[in-house]
């Protein structure tokens, strides 16, 4: 079983976390919880699919252009 709360934190840090963005004990706690959680390894798996698929374009992005797409990504993967 996981927790609502411990999902809910990964998701929003999720982009964070694929961007290496993020303090060496978030890091460790959503590492760990990608392994028991299989909704957010889903998640984690598919945003990090389509970064892979842009990557070149990607590393030349300037931060702030970084996370309007993260935001985009986030947007799509929750179909709001
Ligand atoms: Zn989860």
């Amino acid at each position: 079983m996981n927790s609502i709360k411990e999902c809910d934190f990964v998701l929003k840090n999720i982009s964070s976390y694929i961007d290496k963005d993020l303090d060496k004990t978030c890091c460790e706690k959503i590492k760990k919880h990608l392994e028991k959680c299989k909704d957010c390894n889903r998640e984690y798996n598919d945003i990090k699919k389509i970064l892979d698929l842009c990557k070149n374009s990607f590393v030349k992005m300037e931060k702030k252009d970084k996370e309007k797409m993260y935001k985009n990504i986030d947007k799509l993967l929750k179909k709001e």
